[in-house]
């Protein structure tokens, strides 16, 4: 697809080059490459601030769009990865760039004994996206298939129904009307291994440091195992993965950026028209 608006320090949509793809291998993943991107690091921050006012004025237009009554649609950010991949820094920002009545975030953690009480799903369902806005999972549903199959924190044929369910639940979404972006983070065990090493060095990160996190890094085969599956089952044509290097917070952040645009253009939009005369507004205006 050519695009006018995509800027020229890429060589495709970034879709093109992250979208899983069948024999993919999350083994294989080059944490550390940059696809699509041929610009630098120095590139970045000047990017990043043009393509989140892009990113930004077309959330503003999906948002009017469902105020005045022309649309109902919505977007679902779907943050997945281990810890330190930047989830975080993704909400901050690429997210942080939109207008917050526009965009409901949730994060979720180890489910609280009132959503224990529940199906898996129901937390998550309480949690998607108005009309008009733009949903962020900071971990999802996948947890669901992902800590819980490393655990077997229930028994695997209950975890092995979830890809199923979980196709079947976000068919449902994307036909009501949401558009489902999926993200995969991942770094290499040695930058998250910088990554937490810096969070005990500085007083200021220490509230992002969990000891359970070490337990969770010596799980990663377990981990990448459960993720490969994630991605091979839960990969569909209305509700694509892509899997985006994280070793570089930079590219990681440009490339969602990109991610979240192609979607909202997706839509198709144009501004609301007035519901009112608007030669006549100035009129009666001018006269106030
Ligand atoms: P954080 O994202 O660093 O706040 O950590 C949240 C923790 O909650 C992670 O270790 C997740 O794997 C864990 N978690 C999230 N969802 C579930 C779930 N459904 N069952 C068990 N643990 C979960
Ligand atoms: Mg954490």
């Amino acid at each position: 697809m050519s695009d006018r608006d995509l800027p020229a320090l890429w060589t495709h949509e970034p879709h093109e080059h992250l979208a899983f793809r069948p024999g993919d291998e999350v083994g294989r993943i080059e944490t550390n490459s940059t696809p699509g991107f041929r610009g630098s690091k120095s590139d970045a921050p000047t990017l990043q601030t043009e393509r989140n006012m892009r990113l930004a004025s077309l959330q503003e237009m999906l948002y009017a769009r469902c105020k005045s009554g022309d649309d109902n649609r919505s977007v679902l950010l779907i943050l997945q990865g281990m810890d330190t991949a930047g989830k975080g820094g993704i909400v901050k920002h690429v997210v942080g760039a939109a207008n917050p009545q526009g965009v409901r975030y949730t994060s979720f953690g180890k489910p609280t004994e009132e959503e224990r009480a529940h199906h898996y799903l129901w937390r998550i369902r309480n949690a998607l996206p108005p009309a008009g806005h733009i949903g962020v999972f900071d971990r999802s549903h996948y947890e669901d298939v992902l800590i819980v199959r490393v655990h077997n924190l229930v028994p695997p044929d209950v975890w092995g129904a979830r890809y199923d369910e979980i196709n079947a639940f976000e068919r449902e979404l994307v036909d009501a009307g949401t558009t489902l972006v999926k993200v995969a983070m991942f770094v290499s065990l040695a930058e998250q291994k910088e990554r937490l090493a810096e969070r005990l060095e500085r007083p200021d990160k220490y509230w992002k440091y969990n000891p359970a996190d070490v337990d969770e890094r010596l799980l990663w085969p377990k981990y990448q195992e459960a993720y490969q599956a994630m991605l091979e089952k839960t990969s569909t044509d209305y509700a694509p993965w892509h899997i985006v290097p994280c070793d570089k917070k930079w590219y990681s952040r440009l490339a969602v950026t990109e991610l979240l645009i192609e979607a909202l253009k997706g839509l198709n939009m144009s501004w609301p028209p007035p519901d009112f005369d608007v030669e006549a507004e100035k009129k009666r205006l001018a006269e106030a």
